[in-house]
Formats: C-alpha cells, sequence, structure tokens
C-alpha cells in the first residue's frame, strides 16, 4: 500500500483496475520533481497508455503498467487531523494534505500515535495564546485539533488517571533544525502552567517559584549548549532529557535535568559560517564597561576561538539583548552575582586560551617553556589567562609546552618530561579549553538540578521530555555525528519496537485478530555500531593499542570485518579513509582520519592538575567533584575499568542505555517535527524533503498501524476497577469478570458501532483492546455519573 510504485495486486486485478480509468478523472502521478502530482486524464487508449495533463497544462502519456496509477480521491485535506482517515492512505495523500494544512497555517497534524510538527518557522502567537491552553487544559481533547498543548495534556491525563505505566514521556524527534527543542519549551510551558497547584499562580508562593525556575533553565541551557550551525542558527550542541517530577496531586514540584554529549570540540573550531556557543557573543555584546575593564576583553578584539564567524558582531544582534534574559534566568535559578562574574571571567579566560601562540625552537624543534622568550603580545595573552583563571602564568606555559610520562618498571614508576613540539601544544591548549567550558557546562546542570530537584520522597511521578540531536550528515562527519545518529537509531529503535514489533506481538500475545506486515527495523544497524563486534568494537580495540593512530589499517580493519548490507566503502573516491553507513535516514559518510583520536579523548593529568589547584575559587570548586573515569562528556556514571576502555562511546553507549531503561518504564508519547525546507523559510513546503523525512522516520507504517489497530489496551482488572461505575452497582455486584467487562461496554457503545467492525473493541485473553477514541467515550460518560 505505501511503496511509492503503488500497490502490488495480482493480474487479474490490475486488469480489472485498468478499466476504470476514465477521461476527466484526477490521477496521482510520480514522475515529476514534486514527488507527486495531480494529473486529469484526457484519454485512455486501447493498451494501457493515458493521455494525462498536469495542473500547469503539460500533457504526458504514462502507462497503467506495471503499476496502475492511483486516484486522487475526494478528500477535505485540509480538514484531516489525523492521516490515519485519508482516503486511500497513502504516500501521495499524506503529502498532500499536510502541505495544503501547511499553507493554511495548520501545522499540527495526527498520524496515529504520532503528532507530526511542521515547523511554520514563523511566530504564531495566536497557536500558543492563554486561549489556546484553556482549550486544552482539563478538557477531552479528543475532538480538539492537534497541538503539542494536546500530547502534553494527554501525558499529565494519564498520570491522573493512573493508567499502565505512571510515568510519561515526551519523545520529539527531526532532523536539525526541525523544530525539537521549540516544542519540548511548548510542551514544558504548557505544564508549568496547567500542572500546578491553584495556589501556584500566585506570584509569592514557593510553587510558582519552582516552575519559573524550570522554564529558566531554558534560556541557561541554550546559550551555553547552543550555536549557530549551518542548518539552524539556535541548533542545540546536546541533548537532553527534563524529568518533570509531580507530587500524589498531579502538580509539578521540581525537575531533573540530564544531557547528554555536549559537542565541545566547537568551543575551539567551528565549521566555516558556523558560530560558537551563544554565549561568548552574548557576553562580548552585552557587558557592562565596567566588567569589559575588569577582564580586559574588547568588542573589536580578535578571539582566535570566535574567528571563523568573521562578523559575529553582526550575525545576531540580539546577543546583547539575551545577555539580560541569560542572566535573568541565571539569577532566577540562584545563580548569584559573584558566581555569574566567576562564570563570566572562566569564559575570558578561555578566549585568552585560545589566543596563545607557540613559537618554535628551530634548533630543537620543539616550543620553548619559559615565558620569557615569546614576543610581549603572547606574554601578555599568557599572562591574561593565567590571571583569569587563577594559575601561574609560568606553570600554564610548561603544562602546555612539557608533557609528563609516567612509566611503570615492576614496582617503580618513573616519570619523563617531554618537551611538546607546536602541533601538540595547539592540541593541549585546545583540550585545556574544552575541558574548562564542558566541566563549566556539566557544573551549570547540576547546579540547576541542584535548585529545581524536589526531594525523592515527594516525588511521585515524572513527565520526561526528551529533545536531542537530530540526525546529521555532512559532506565531513565523524565522531560526533557517528554518536548522533547511533542515538537517533536507539530512538528508532524504541519507536520501532515500542509502537510496531510490540503492537504485533501483544496482539498476537493475547489472540486478537490482527493482519500481520513486514515493517522497517533497523536492528542491523545497530548490531553494526554496537554489538559484539561492530564499529564500537572495532574502535574500542584501536584506542586501547594506544599506539599512533593507523588510520589506512583501521579502515581497512572495519570494512573487512564488518563487511555486509549496512556499511560500504564510499562510492566517489575520497581523499581521506571513510565508511558509509545506511543509517535508516539516510547514508553517512564518516571520515576516519580523526576518528580514534577523538574517540580516546585524552585528557592529560596535568593540565586536569593545573585548574583543580587555581587558586581561583569557582574553578577549583568546579573541579572538586571532577573524577579523571568520568571525564566530562556523560552525566550517566561510568563503570571503573581500564583507563583505555573509557572512550566517549563508551560513555555515550553508557549514558544512552540508561536513558533507555528509563524510557522503556514509562508510557511513550511521541512528537515527530518535520523540517518544510532547508532555507529556514516561512511558507514554503519542499515535498521531496518532506516526503524523505516522512520515510525515513515511518510515519506512513505508523499511520495504517493505528488505523487498523488499538491504540488502548487495559487488563481486565485495571478495567473493571475504574469503569464499574458505569454500571449500576446491583448489576455490577451479580456480574464479575468478562460478564461485567461486557456489561460496562454494551452500556457506552452503541448496537451500531458493533456492526461496524472498525468500531469492535478486542478482548483479548488478559486484556481489552480499545479503538481510536474509544477510552474518551469511557471517560466521558464516567464523567457524567
Ligand atoms: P537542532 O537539532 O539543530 O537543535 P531543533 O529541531 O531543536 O534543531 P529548533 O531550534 O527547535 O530546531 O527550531 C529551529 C527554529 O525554527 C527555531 O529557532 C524557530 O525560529 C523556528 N521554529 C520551530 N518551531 C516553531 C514554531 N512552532 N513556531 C515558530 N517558529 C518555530
Ligand atoms: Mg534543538
Amino acid at each position: 500500500l505505501f511503496s511509492r510504485k503503488g500497490n502490488k495486486q495480482g493480474n487479474a486485478i490490475l486488469t480489472e483496475r485498468s478499466k476504470i480509468y476514465a477521461k476527466g478523472m484526477k490521477i496521482w502521478v510520480s514522475d515529476r520533481q514534486d514527488v507527486w502530482n495531480v494529473a486529469t486524464i484526457i484519454d485512455t487508449m486501447k493498451d494501457t497508455r493515458i493521455i494525462i495533463k498536469y495542473q500547469d497544462g503539460v500533457e504526458s502519456v504514462i502507462t497503467s503498467k506495471p503499476d496502475y496509477p492511483l486516484l486522487y480521491g475526494e478528500n477535505d485535506y485540509e480538514n484531516i487531523c489525523d492521516l490515519c482517515e485519508l482516503n486511500p492512505l497513502h504516500e501521495a495523500t499524506v503529502l498532500e494534505s499536510l502541505r495544503i494544512r501547511y499553507k493554511a497555517g495548520l501545522c499540527y497534524t495526527k498520524a496515529g500515535i504520532t503528532l507530526l510538527a511542521i515547523n511554520p518557522f514563523t511566530e504564531l502567537p495566536h497557536l500558543y495564546s492563554a486561549k489556546k491552553v484553556k482549550l486544552y487544559n482539563n478538557n477531552c481533547i479528543k475532538n480538539k485539533p492537534p497541538h503539542v498543548f494536546a500530547v502534553a495534556e494527554q501525558a499529565h491525563c494519564n498520570l491522573k488517571r493512573q493508567l499502565g505505566h505512571v510515568n510519561q514521556s515526551v519523545i520529539v524527534s527531526g532532523e536539525s533544525g526541525a523544530g525539537k527543542t521549540w516544542t519540548a519549551r511548548c510542551v514544558m510551558r504548557y505544564l508549568a502552567t496547567t500542572a500546578v497547584s491553584a495556589e501556584g499562580f500566585s506570584p509569592c508562593s514557593k510553587i510558582c517559584r519552582i516552575e519559573k525556575r524550570i522554564l529558566n533553565s531554558n534560556p541557561i541551557l541554550e546559550a551555553f549548549g547552543n550555536a549557530g550551525t549551518t542548518k539552524n542558527s539556535n541548533s542545540s550542541r546536546f541533548g537532553k532529557y527534563i524529568q518533570l517530577q509531580l507530587n500524589r496531586s498531579n502538580y509539578i514540584i521540581g525537575a531533573s535535568i540530564k544531557t547528554y554529549l555536549l559537542e565541545k570540540t566547537r568551543v575551539v573550531r567551528q565549521g566555516i559560517g558556523e558560530r560558537n556557543f551563544h554565549i561568548f557573543y552574548q557576553m562580548l555584546q552585552g557587558c557592562s564597561d565596567e566588567d569589559r575593564d575588569q577582564w580586559g576583553i574588547t568588542e573589536t578584539t580578535e578571539y582566535h576561538y570566535l574567528s571563523r564567524c568573521e562578523d559575529y558582531q553582526h550575525t545576531n544582534e540580539l546577543d546583547s539583548d539575551t545577555l539580560d534574559t541569560t542572566k535573568s534566568a541565571m539569577h532566577s535559578v540562584g545563580l548569584s552575582q559573584r558566581q555569574q562574574n566567576c562564570i563570566f571571567q572562566l569564559l575570558c579566560g578561555i578566549l585568552y586560551i585560545g589566543n596563545i601562540v607557540f613559537i618554535t625552537d628551530e634548533e630543537l624543534s620543539s616550543v620553548p617553556c619559559d615565558v620569557d622568550e615569546y614576543d610581549l603580545d603572547c606574554q601578555l595573552t599568557i599572562e591574561k589567562s593565567s590571571s583569569l583563571l587563577g594559575i601561574d602564568h609560568n606553570e600554564l606555559l610548561q603544562c602546555l609546552t612539557i608533557r609528563r610520562i609516567t612509566a611503570s618498571h615492576s614496582r617503580r614508576k618513573s616519570v619523563f618530561m617531554k618537551p611538546c613540539s607546536q602541533v601538540e601544544c595547539v592540541t593541549r591548549r585546545d583540550c585545556l579549553a574544552k575541558l574548562l567550558y564542558s566541566r563549566l557546562f556539566n557544573w551549570l546542570v547540576e547546579f540547576i538540578n541542584k535548585n529545581t530537584s524536589a526531594h525523592a520522597n515527594s516525588c511521585h511521578s515524572f513527565i520526561g521530555i526528551l529533545d536531542v540531536y537530530g540526525f546529521e550528515s555532512f559532506t565531513n562527519n565523524s565522531l560526533e555525528q557517528l554518536c548522533i545518529n547511533y542515538a537517533n537509531e536507539k530512538l528508532q529503535q524504541h519507536f520501532v519496537s515500542h509502537f510496531l514489533k510490540a503492537e504485533q506481538e501483544e496482539y498476537k500475545k493475547e489472540s486478537i485478530s490482527w493482519t500481520y506486515f513486514n515493517f522497517t527495523d533497523n536492528r542491523p544497524c545497530l548490531e553494526l555500531l554496537e554489538g559484539k563486534i561492530s564499529v564500537f568494537s572495532l574502535m574500542t580495540e584501536e584506542c586501547r593499542l594506544n599506539r599512533a593512530s593507523d588510520v589506512r589499517g583501521f579502515t581497512d580493519r572495519v570494512h573487512n570485518t564488518l563487511r555486509g548490507s549496512a556499511i560500504s566503502k564510499p562510492h566517489i573516491s575520497v581523499t581521506t579513509p571513510a565508511f558509509v553507513i545506511a543509517h535508516f535516514a539516510g547514508q553517512v559518510t564518516y571520515q576516519t582520519d580523526s576518528l580514534i583520536e577523538k574517540n580516546k579523548d585524552s585528557i592529560p593529568d596535568e593540565l586536569v592538575e593545573l585548574v583543580k589547584n587555581s587558586n581561583n575559587r569557582f574553578i577549583s570548586e568546579i573541579f572538586s567533584s571532577y573524577s579523571v573515569d568520568i571525564q566530562d562528556d556523560m552525566s550517566g556514571s561510568c563503570k571503573k575499568g581500564k583507563q583505555s576502555d573509557v572512550t566517549v562511546v563508551s560513555k555515550f553507549k553508557t549514558s544512552l542505555d540508561q536513558l533507555m531503561a528509563i524510557l522503556n518504564c514509562t508510557t511513550p508519547h511521541y512528537i515527530r517535527c518535520i523540517k518544510p525546507n532547508n532555507n529556514c523559510q516561512p511558507d514554503l513546503f519542499n515535498n521531496q524533503q518532506v516526503v524523505d523525512q516522512l520515510q525515513a522516520c515511518g510515519v506512513l507504517e505508523t499511520v495504517n498501524i493505528s488505523k487498523m489497530g488499538f491504540p488502548t489496551r487495559l487488563t481486565y482488572a485495571d478495567f473493571i476497577a475504574r469503569y464499574k461505575v458505569i454500571v449500576n452497582t446491583s448489576e455490577s455486584e451479580q456480574l464479575n469478570g468478562m460478564g461485567l467487562v461486557t456489561a460496562i461496554m454494551e452500556s457506552v457503545f452503541d448496537e451500531e458501532d458493533k456492526e461496524n467492525d472498525s468500531m469492535t473493541a478486542q478482548y483479548g485473553k488478559m486484556k481489552i483492546f480499545l479503538r481510536e477514541g474509544q477510552l474518551d467515550q469511557l471517560e466521558s460518560v464516567r464523567a457524567k455519573l
């Protein structure tokens, strides 16, 4: 049904079908660049040829063999809120419906159990007004237009009803720039307005303050963790899972944030036309003259770490405004003026570190470690950065230019000092900057958590909101993309297994009649990435060898060991060694040249000691809880193991496994964000780009499952406990078990419904399976009692 080529029917049916085409009929044709076009039949020939006219007047001849063209169908496209209602349900009609709705300013559409959110790329205040909040709050969402608020309301409602898993997750996915962060913010804002006790609205109550604090974590995390990229001017460079904690009365009492893999290389290097993290520009644009004097920064100062974005002063005129927003958010989460100053001072220190240039001593081919040997400018830079960071300038230079090597011989340990080459010094300098920034980021998250988390005893349940970086594919892809795309594969697997596999398996287990069909399973790709013998296992092995990287050897090993359908060699000859992985969302070519070094992410001990011993109290404090094993990327804990086995990938995998374990114990709600065009332009709907995203995330398969399936299932015990009030007491006392279940169902649903097969609930071995909308009907009868 969903193959773009049309339905694969038997020949007999095809012949029958070819008879139905007649002059004047509208059909879908897929032979032009718009993916699907509407055309009118002008004439039919005796053979299988049909003459058609496109809407723009162009005529063409097509053949109804081997695939017959799809009839246009009569749909009220604009008013179809759920793609499941489309007739026929087909890629062409799905696309048409989304396009027409988008043009009409309707960016939310349901796709069965998933909400599709197409980015309008323009502010639509009426869509998120207080009136809209009221429309969904505490109301049956069944007949309301699809909206992100409906999803949030549903999650909260499930908590209140205590059906199935108590805890809920809203999983937001989509490409970079598709609107995940925006959507996650909307969910948080809605719940922070609606899931609060009546006193919560009073400005002086504690509850109100906690909600404000929770919402204010967003501008802070975005200032420090988002950056302008070629795809999105506010791209999240980390993943986050926020758990809104609720008490027994189902009111928000706190929040806890987990973050994943901050892209810390961005601190020292950015792609062409891309920016460093927003906070640097906010600070340079918005800080006071007094601060400038104190930290020795000027607007025009050239900072090496910001130089990729040459006209950074102009790229975001709002930066100075946003510094005020960031500062007031910092204040609201409890960061004192002193702490804020320390943070900005540290950021200045990082910028100055980036400006240190190393000279080479030609005779020694190493870099001098004596400050006096540097020119005056550089001496000043070294002094400036070390004073901002509270460390001695000689010690700083020594640490950057001399490597400490510890060797163990039987029981003795000897330490050697080895002068570094210029390239090594630059690597160490950048490593220090990344270390400082990522530690600051994680400290901020810990600080926010301390100030927003509720006490474990008072937390009854949570609603988690997941916003992780979307699938990425650039010309150059490295470890960052490998991790990001791996996370997306994991989420896709969760989706696939939750909604497709689990549904089908449960129907089978419960002996429910159901048509089985195949769906795309991304298990093989995940096996390739994280399995016993996999890309990750080969990378760990390479890191363990602890030798200078043999890029070609490693790449060959990957190809020879893992040869198979999901991995291949690049088609076009690339200059650097690479491998191509067929992800569920498309093929990505990964360059292997820096993969292993990035994965080791070795941070020299002497650099860690240097900052740990800083006489700047703030810096030594943020490093006090720092452990080399947990190094800086993850929130999740890491098993102590061989140092070489603790790699970026292994830490990332551990934290993702923990996340998956949490998600598996929650009722998920999926929101798929769709980017309608690559120019971030309002009112532009690119069919090809949208269809690629719909296909990549299996939306079409989900629509079909939901349409035919049973979105709600309850154990008989749960069902009876909740709905037995619907039948009168004397009756319910006489009946038990299935008798009672049937009595409840009969009293709510009409005979008429029963004749319509698609409306009949199914009775499994342990559970009742309800059709879409039946739960709401039961609830509304129950509420009226
Ligand atoms: P990334 O993976 O790069 O972090 P993302 O999916 O989180 O991308 P967002 O930052 O949420 O993308 O959205 C990109 C931009 O699109 C936003 O900055 C905003 O301008 C616009 N946008 C997204 N959703 C909406 C919306 N519902 N209404 C108006 N504008 C929106
Ligand atoms: Mg984002």
